[in-house]
């Protein structure tokens, strides 16, 4: 084995919260004697960024990470403030010769690692990243002439055979830089103003692995069945840990792919990485259209408050608006249902419905959300832009029942329910009039 270093390095976690399967932990670990793991309260990004729902998974998510990191010898240094000010400023302080971090997608990641870069230059110190949000690193796959790949079956052929990164272990044991002052992690209520969703999961790897271990055991083989079937509720619920990195998609990924009924799975874990990969390449798309489009947006702020209250009369779309009011969460299918309906039913600008899901999804995320909601306005990369999904049929095919619908719209059946906002018939009238995209 390679003589460590005296160190000490410092580990900047941004959304890699986690000790288990971290590629930049373990390399600073396995390199340098003594490791000073940190993180930020990045004010800039908690301004634009922060929202009691996040913030709260955030802080159960630090709140967890620091007990991993202690029962292993360690602490998490808490910092709030600018994210490369502070990073400089711990870097100064117990004299480190490195800063090790996991590299990120965003527009945002990609300006904060250019300006940490920076910083830590002035200090003569070098900044090393790693992967470890996604199981195939964006940029690692690109098809013939392009940065990125823009549609999805090709990158899923191409991802599958891709070979992956080794599962790395927790490490065992951290040791500290001598006079560290761990910082308080502070309050919700101190960081965003607001409550978070009643029903909202508990963030943190203990939690997220707890999770994982259960859909493996009782969830994954049925995921293809079910996976559609709304009442069921029978998907992973993943997505915040894997928002958060609470759970590594690596070692999802490879724990799946060894199951029966994996394949599935992973596939959708793909398209995961598939968003990653294009907002990489191409970060203005997390405000500015993938695909150019002729018709114009109708401006309706009725109708697009009905629809953030799951009031538009369609038991599928409302009962997935109310869900994500309750519980900071949507299930897929209606994502789907209520994002066409908003964009192609109400002609409303996909960023309104973008910015409404921010507002309350733990899981949201700028790769996912705004390349899923390209993808149903029809401004992405689906290959059908023009598919306009009939909330009436998916309601029959999804919840035939009316399971899913009757839990989150207790008045649904009663004179309380509005009628539709607009009939199925106008609407796609209305769209084929303008003439779709
Ligand atoms: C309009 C719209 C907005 C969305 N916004 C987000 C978002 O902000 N954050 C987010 O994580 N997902 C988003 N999705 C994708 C998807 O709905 C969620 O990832 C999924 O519902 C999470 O539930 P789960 O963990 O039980 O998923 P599972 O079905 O168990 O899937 C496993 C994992 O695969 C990934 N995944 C599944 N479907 C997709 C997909 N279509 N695109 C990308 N990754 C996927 C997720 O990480 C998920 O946790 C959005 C979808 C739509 C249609």
């Amino acid at each position: 084995m390679e003589e460590r270093l005296q160190g000490p390095a410092v580990v900047l976690f941004t959304r890699d919260l986690r000790v288990h399967d971290n590629p930049a932990l373990a390399a600073a670990v396995g390199r340098f004697e003594r490791v000073l793991p940190l993180f930020v309260l990045d004010g800039g990004l908690l301004r634009s960024f922060g929202t009691p729902n996040r913030v709260a998974f955030l802080l159960g998510s630090l709140r967890s990470l620091r007990g991993s990191l202690r029962a292993r010898g360690g602490e998490l240094a808490l910092r709030r403030g600018d994210v490369v000010e502070e990073t400089v400023r711990a870097v100064r302080d117990v004299k480190a010769e490195r800063v090790f971090m996991s590299e990120d997608v965003s527009g945002y990641a990609q300006e904060r690692e250019r300006r940490l870069r920076l910083g830590l230059a002035g200090e003569r110190v070098e900044l090393e990243t790693f992967p470890g949000v996604t199981v195939v690193p964006p940029g690692d796959l690109s098809p013939v002439g392009r940065e990125a790949f823009r549609v999805f079956t090709p990158y899923w052929r191409r991802w599958r055979v891709e070979p992956r990164r080794p599962v790395l272990p927790a490490p065992e044991r951290i040791v500290l830089p001598g006079g560290v002052a761990a910082g308080r992690l502070p309050e919700l209520r101190e960081l965003v103003p607001g409550l978070p969703a009643p029903e909202l999961p508990l963030g943190g790897e203990a939690a997220g692995r707890a999770r994982l271990e259960r859909w493996l055991e009782h969830g994954l083989e049925c995921y293809d069945e079910l996976r559609d079937n709304l009442a069921a509720d029978a998907t992973s619920r993943l997505s915040a840990y894997l928002h958060f990195g609470c759970v590594s998609p690596g070692e999802v990924a490879e724990l799946a792919l060894a199951r029966e009924g994996g394949e599935g799975f992973v596939r959708q874990l793909c398209w995961r990485d598939f968003h990653h990969q294009l907002l990489a390449a191409a970060p203005a798309i997390s405000r500015d259209d993938f695909r150019p489009r002729s018709a114009g947006w109708r401006s309706d702020p009725d109708a697009l408050e009905a629809w953030k209250q799951g009031r538009t009369g369609y038991p599928l779309v409302d009962a997935g608006m109310r869900q994500l009011l309750r519980e900071g969460f949507m299930h897929n299918r209606a994502r789907l249902v209520a994002g066409s309906f908003l964009t192609k039913h109400l002609s409303i600008d996909w960023r309104k419905g973008a910015a409404h899901f921010y507002a309350h999804l733990v899981d949201g995320d700028v790769a996912n959300n705004a390349g899923n909601w390209q993808w149903v306005a029809g401004t992405g990369t689906d290959t059908r832009p023009n598919r306009m999904p009939n909330p009436i049929r998916q309601q029959h095919s999804l919840d035939p029942e009316g399971v899913y619908a009757g839990r989150y719209l207790p008045e649904l059946g009663t004179a309380e329910y509005p009628k539709p906002l607009i009939a199925q018939e106008d609407a796609v009238a209305r769209f084929l009039g303008a003439g779709a995209l």
